[in-house]
């Protein structure tokens, strides 16, 4: 076992017995860093010197007596589409390759409340479009277990980070899948939180209906202390709720007697890799010698799910978009013969083809002609898609379904057709236009490549979810296993 293999509850009680110091860590974590990211490519920034100096106060902490906090001196990972003060953000465009925003994420503060450092910035596809952080502008991101294919996306660069030991845990972002699909290519565990549980100010928008930020993590229970760390109630997000966070550290119990779980045959269908069936059908059983209650259940209104996401999403991506004009921050074209003209160059050399193509299709769909037949058509679509999990969780405690059809898949292999890509999206999109969390975790393996089941609760029932997760971790290895990195 190495040291970068360790989860950050095992390296606070390293801390804490006085047998390593914060400082030793984080410049174990650069070291590792610079040994394995030139293959992986998991950051885009690195703030060592910051890191490092966080990391010598939690040792003065310890020295002097003082209990520290249970993530203190942890090395994090942040997705570069969250602002951190002082620190370049780029949400991985030319857009805003040079913007350092004034002021943090509230997600960046918590943490940095709660004593971690902040390893350096990750990255993503352009703005957080995508499904394998081919979409970066400026580099893609490999996946550690198999440097040819992709880590997943858009947080591929937090999910391989975790993965191969560059970070401890890291932030990223989910608006149709972005943190429990790269999580299960990756074989981490992500969790995206109910809507309004975790704070999205100082968050690049993508379509704020849909954005949530959520942790990475190597087990649940580090996962159960990111969460516990960012989630509460901020005035700067209007769309955060006044809900007190229960103690999420106290759902890890090994236990799912009587537990409720349903398993929509909507995402056991179409395009699913048998493999990942398979592995699927094992926790079922897993869960079943339990003492849970697992039974096959339905969301007729699954086959929707991917072209409403896409008509919301990028409805809203955008106006969120629209921000991004030259004038007040972020690139500027050179050469421009009047303000149009500036305009025009900026947004045109400035994004991406990804980028550019959901501009074109959002502003279409909100367009006068069109915004009824397919707009409004998908907000229904979305309520329709809500109320099949209010149904289903009238009688499942937990809604259980691979992450992703298929394990990670090779370079350039969806991305010649985009509509393919989107398509990955089919097990994720739902929960986040109904709001719900879901969390991924690896539940087995094809061909040494990870594959992730996903498990979906009720709004703010985090805490049933990661029991379910805790107990199947518990009872399985998947976890311990890391990639040849
Ligand atoms: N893959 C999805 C997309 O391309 C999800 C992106 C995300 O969650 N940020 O939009």
């Amino acid at each position: 076992m190495h040291l970068y293999q360790l989860t950050a509850h095992e390296l606070h009680e390293l801390l804490i017995n006085k047998e390593l110091s914060a400082e030793e860590l984080n410049n174990y974590i650069f070291d590792r860093i610079e040994a394995v990211d030139d293959q992986i490519r998991s950051y885009i920034t690195l703030t060592k010197e910051s890191a490092l100096e966080r990391a010598r106060v939690v040792d003065k902490q310890i020295q002097a007596g003082a209990k520290i906090a249970p993530l203190a001196g942890i090395p994090v990972a942040i997705k570069d589409n969250i602002c951190t003060k002082g620190v370049r953000t780029t949400a991985s465009s030319k857009m805003l390759s040079n913007f350092i925003p004034p002021y943090s994420a509230t997600v960046v503060e918590k943490l940095e409340a709660a004593g971690v450092t902040i390893a350096g910035k990750t990255n993503l596809d352009e703005f957080a479009m995508g499904s394998s952080t081919e979409n970066s502008a400026f580099f893609t991101t490999k996946n550690p277990w198999d440097t040819e294919r992709v880590p997943g996306g858009s947080s591929g660069g937090s999910a391989a980070a975790v993965c191969a030991g560059a970070a401890v845990c890291a932030l990223g972002s989910d608006t149709g899948g972005s943190i429990r699909q790269p999580a299960s290519f990756c074989g981490v565990v992500g969790l995206k939180p109910t809507y309004g549980l975790v704070s999205r100010y100082g968050l690049i928008a993508l379509a704020s209906s849909l954005d949530h930020i959520g942790p990475f993590t190597r087990d649940v229970t580090d996962c159960a202390l990111i969460l516990e760390a960012i989630s509460g109630n901020d005035p700067k997000d209007s769309t955060s709720a006044s809900y007190k966070t229960p103690d999420f550290f106290a759902s890890l119990i090994n236990d799912v007697r009587g537990l409720k779980i349903g398993v929509p045959e909507e995402y056991m269908a179409a395009g699913i890799a048998p493999e990942v069936r398979l592995a699927i059908e094992q926790a079922m059983s897993l869960f079943e010698s339990l003492g849970a209650v697992v039974e096959y259940t339905t969301l007729p209104h699954t086959e929707y799910a991917v072209v409403t996401y896409q008509i919301i999403g990028s409805a809203e991506a955008s106006s969120s978009l629209a921000r991004y004009d030259g004038v007040r921050y972020g690139f500027r074209a050179p050469d421009a013969e009047d303000v149009m003209d500036m305009f025009m160059k900026t947004r045109g050399q400035g994004f991406g083809p990804e980028v550019k193509r959901r501009i074109m299709l959002g502003t279409y769909v909100l367009s006068a002609e069109c915004y009824d037949d397919y707009y409004l058509k998908a907000l229904k679509a979305r309520t329709l898609i809500k109320q099949d999990f209010d149904r289903a969780f009238e009688k499942y405690d937990v809604l259980l379904s691979p992450t992703s059809p298929t394990p990670a898949f090779r370079f350039g292999e969806k991305a010649v057709d985009p509509f393919h890509m989107y398509l990955s999206d089919i097990c994720t999109a739902s929960s986040n236009l109904a709001g719900i969390p879901g969390i991924s975790l690896p539940c087995g393996f094809v061909d040494r490549m990870p594959v992730g089941l996903q498990l979906m609760g009720r709004y703010f029932d985090e805490g049933t979810l990661l029991r379910a997760a805790y107990t199947f971790e518990q009872n399985t290895g998947y976890h311990q296993e890391f990639p040849e990195i």
